[in-house]
């Protein structure tokens, strides 16, 4: 079976004020498709995909809310013997309509597979990356999305 590949890109996001402080955005990427464009990927809940089966919050709103951001439906997660599974919604978004009932939510998934060695391999480079640039930059730096604080992204632990 054809494998697909997820990486984890990060920029530092500048924000106004002062003093200036940086953010660390991580981006989400699936052969080379953003699959966060727009959102904030939630760390935690990416590690914890890590432990087994589950819908799991990655791809969330800023303020940690992924209702707020218009995401209904996390990203379903299968464990296999040696391959990780991902439903991913399609679209990741979709704008809350008062009228609409449930038979007109109705979400397509995007059926990605994973090996399961490099998937441990890319989120816990991925994590000790964000803990690099967390370091480099001291003081003048936070973590997204709201809530998820600087020393909580230092403490993460990968098992
Ligand atoms: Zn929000």
């Amino acid at each position: 079976m054809e494998q697909d590949v997820l990486r984890i890109e990060y920029r530092l996001q500048v924000e106004e004020g002062e003093p200036l402080v940086g953010c660390i955005v991580p981006s989400l990427w699936v052969n080379d498709e953003c699959v966060s464009e727009g959102f904030v990927v939630d760390l935690r809940n990416l590690v914890a995909t890590l432990k087994g089966s589950g819908e799991y919050e990655i791809v969330t709103c800023s303020c940690g809310e992924p209702g707020c951001a218009g995401i209904w439906q996390g990203i379903i997660v299968f464990h296999y013997y040696d391959l990780i599974r991902w439903l991913i919604p399609v679209p990741i978004s979709k704008p809350f309509e008062p009228d609409e009932n449930e038979q007109e939510r109705i979400i397509t998934f995007k059926d990605r597979y994973f090996r399961k060695e490099d998937y441990s391999r890319v989120i816990s480079s991925a994590i000790a990356e964000a803990k690099r640039l967390a370091l480099q930059n001291a003081d003048s730096i936070r973590a997204a999305p709201h809530g998820f604080s600087v020393q909580d992204l230092l403490d993460m632990r990968i098992s």
